[in-house]
């Protein structure tokens, strides 16, 4: 007989209740058949294939292979199974051969329940040989595919050795296989099913939505003030992710940050592996002696980083689309307590974000989509309605159960535009002198080009070195701007970018050009409504009061705890930081800091005490529950 998924749930996760699609997952998957699955980050996918592996290797099918692009994360990715009491190996190029050999004769014994492997393995011989023995003797339960979009050139991380996993359902069609990811849109997902043949598969969709996080979007004036600021304002002594565009940008920002007592690191695929690997653990361990770390990386930093407790995602460069943004961002806040999504972008971003395409040796079909993702992440930017909004519409999450055309009045309650409703301006006649004023100068200047910075220039009537050369202050609309400010005027700029009436030819220092949809707006009488930018004292004001709402909403970690609970709690941090260690695995591989805030408050008394708390399976009460007894007695008050 076997065990039911709940019970395994119960007693080896420790969990009293599945949460939202992972019963119809499990139960779908346990009987056989395929599933494509989309949960947010942190909705709990591991237990969607791992409850899967134990309950049908019980049943005599075997083991689950699981492919996981990260070879960094696997040692802690089996650790933690190790800790529950379930027997899972990984295969990577790390392990010695006798290592290899030796899991090998496991998997053959029938002892292991789950595999990790990365997605190239399935192109070497040798694995695709032990795989045909164990399929023969009928010991291939199940595929899980992780990280499913990245099979898909569409997604944000397309990983070309993923391309190859289709293989195994051609191979081993009687195993059912399962893909999971946390963000594709429609476009995305559609592409994964085709891909991998997964059209047969059963799709679990959930809700997008991470109402923990908090979404705000300011515009860059000084990004390396405007980020230090923040971090110091906000999260103090919090771990974070600073995301920038370039390893440059990683190396600077670590610096600033360091200098001015934050304890930032780097992460960038310039750095020796050693040192991405000294970074990243110390990102994902910590040190009770030092403060939590802030990883200032590039994308190469986060696939597959299961941190709970990550306070806030910064990103200095704005991102390629969407689908990108919400995926970094979704590292913060996995436990479900308040956390912070923030990004800073300028004129510069949107030129560089559309240089990149133009200038990449892709099909133009391809560029085409691109650019349409580009325009759909610039619109969630100036945006004046719901940031929750707008996302989920992109993926067009039907949680919000609103018809598309009234979704966008939908109301979060916890991004900036809903906290305090950003002011609009009509900015059709500024944007029209500008449009005129890059005619004017093309006039004056026939053959040449001019950038933006000189454009604002003639409008703001400068006499700087370049408009006397050329002659500029006798054009017409010399001058004509000077009642706005710059930043103004740049991101008046932006917006003529973004709607595609002004063209910035890359190949010529920038120039700009007024597009036929320039032309039509400039002979038209359309109103073109833009954020008001607020004034200095009122943005922070803004921070201020965002920062009040996250500390009102109650976290699920930070239950007020009475002076004998904090004094437990901290002595349980003490005995999990020595675990871990001797371990060689993450704190919160051990236990989350919410079972020990659970355990700190109970102060239970005994091991039946101690076995109903959440996260308390029955591995870990076994092998740690003497010693919670112990450190939780040795602080209680006396009566
Ligand atoms: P992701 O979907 O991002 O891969 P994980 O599988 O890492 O999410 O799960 C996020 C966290 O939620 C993990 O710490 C996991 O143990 C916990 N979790 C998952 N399912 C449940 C559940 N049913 N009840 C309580 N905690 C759960
Ligand atoms: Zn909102």
């Amino acid at each position: 007989m076997t065990e039911s998924p709940l019970y395994v749930l119960n007693t080896v996760f420790g969990y009293p209740a599945f949460r939202g699609h992972q019963q119809a997952v499990i139960e779908h998957v346990v009987a056989g058949g395929d599933a494509l699955v989309l949960m947010p980050t942190g909705g709990g996918k591991s237990l969607c294939y791992q409850i899967p592996a134990l309950v049908r290797q019980q049943a005599g099918k075997g083991i689950t292979l699981v492919i996981s692009p990260l070879i960094a994360l696997m040692h802690d990715q089996v650790g933690a199974l190790r800790e529950a009491g379930v027997t899972a190996d990984f295969l990577n190029s790390s392990l010695s051969i006798s290592e290899a050999n030796e899991i090998e004769q496991r998997l053959f014994r029938g002892e292991a329940t789950l595999l990790y492997a990365a997605p190239e393995r399935v192109n070497n011989p040798r694995f695709l040989g032990m795989l045909d023995s164990l399929y023969e003797r009928g010991l291939l339960s199940l595929f899980a595919i992780d990280e499913a979009h990245c099979v898909s050139q569409w997604g944000h991380d397309f990983r070309p050795e993923y391309r190859s996993l289709v293989m195994l359902h051609e191979r081993f069609p009687a195993t059912p296989r399962i893909g999971l990811t946390a963000t594709a849109d429609a476009l995305t997902r559609a592409d994964i099913v085709e891909r991998l043949q997964l059209q047969n598969a059963a799709h679990f969709v959930s809700s997008f939505d991470r109402p923990n996080i908090h979404y705000q979007i300011v515009e860059k004036t000084d990004v390396r003030k405007q980020l230090q600021h923040y971090i110091q304002s906000e999260h103090s002594g919090e771990a974070g992710i600073v995301y920038c565009l370039s390893r440059k940008t990683v190396e600077e920002v670590a610096g600033l940050l360091c200098e001015h007592g934050v304890r930032a690191l780097p992460y960038h695929a310039g750095l020796d592996r050693e040192v991405r690997q000294r970074n990243q653990d110390a990102f994902l361990k910590g040190d009770d002696t030092l403060p939590p770390v802030v990883m200032v990386a590039t994308i190469a930093f986060g696939m597959g980083i299961d941190k709970p407790d990550v306070r806030f995602v910064a990103h200095v460069d704005m991102p390629k689309n969407i689908e990108g943004y919400y995926q970094e961002t979704g590292r913060a806040g996995r436990d479900g307590a308040p956390a912070k999504a923030w990004l800073c972008y300028g004129l510069q971003d949107v030129i560089s974000q559309k240089r990149m395409i133009d200038e990449s040796p892709a099909a133009d079909a391809y560029k085409e989509v691109m650019r349409g993702k580009l325009d759909a992440l610039l619109g969630l930017a100036e945006t004046v309605d719901c940031r929750r909004g707008r996302l989920l519409a992109y993926f067009d999450d039907q949680s919000l159960s609103l018809e598309a055309s009234t979704r966008l009045a939908y109301r979060c309650n916890n991004c900036d535009n809903c906290q305090s409703p950003p002011r609009t301006w009509d900015a059709a006649l500024p944007a029209r002198k500008l449009l005129s004023c890059i005619y004017r100068i093309l006039q004056a200047s026939p053959g040449l080009g001019f950038s933006g910075t000189h454009t604002i220039e003639v409008l703001r009537g400068k006499l700087t070195v370049a408009i006397e050369r050329f002659k500029h202050q006798s054009v017409s609309t010399f001058g004509i701007g000077a009642d706005l400010s710059e930043t103004v005027w740049r991101s008046v700029l932006r917006q003529l970018i973004t709607r595609g009436m002004v063209q910035v030819d890359v190949a010529a220092y920038n120039a700009l050009h007024v597009t036929h949809v320039g032309r039509d707006f400039l002979r038209s009488d359309e109103l073109m409504l833009l954020r008001k930018m607020p004034e200095k004292n009122e943005r922070m004001q803004g921070s201020k009061s965002s920062k009040k709402f996250s500390s009102d909403k109650t976290s699920k970690t930070d239950l007020s705890l009475s002076t004998q609970g904090e004094r437990i709690l901290r002595n349980l941090k003490t005995w999990r930081a020595a675990v871990a260690k001797e371990h060689g695995l993450p704190a919160y591989v051990i236990f989350h800091d919410a079972t020990l805030a659970a355990i700190a408050e109970l102060a239970p008394l005994s091991v039946e005490d101690l076995s109903g708390i959440s996260g308390m399976g029955a591995r870990k009460l076994a092998a740690y529950g003497a010693d919670l007894l112990r450190v939780v007695d040795s602080q209680r008050d006396d009566e």
